[in-house]
């Protein structure tokens, strides 16, 4: 159990979607750094209105 870490959450600008997401749930992709979605969806999904 740890005594409250502020500040541990560091957070990563995603390279695709330019959203900051937490550093547990960045990927690395190409040496970029990618939230989940991004990294996963890469190609796929190309959403149609
Ligand atoms: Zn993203």
């Amino acid at each position: 159990m740890t005594i409250s870490v502020r500040g541990s959450f560091n957070k990563t600008k995603c390279s695709v979607c330019g959203e900051y997401v937490f550093d547990r749930y960045v990927r690395m992709k190409d040496g970029k750094s990618v939230c989940i979605p991004c990294s996963e969806y890469e190609k796929t999904v190309l959403i149609e209105r």
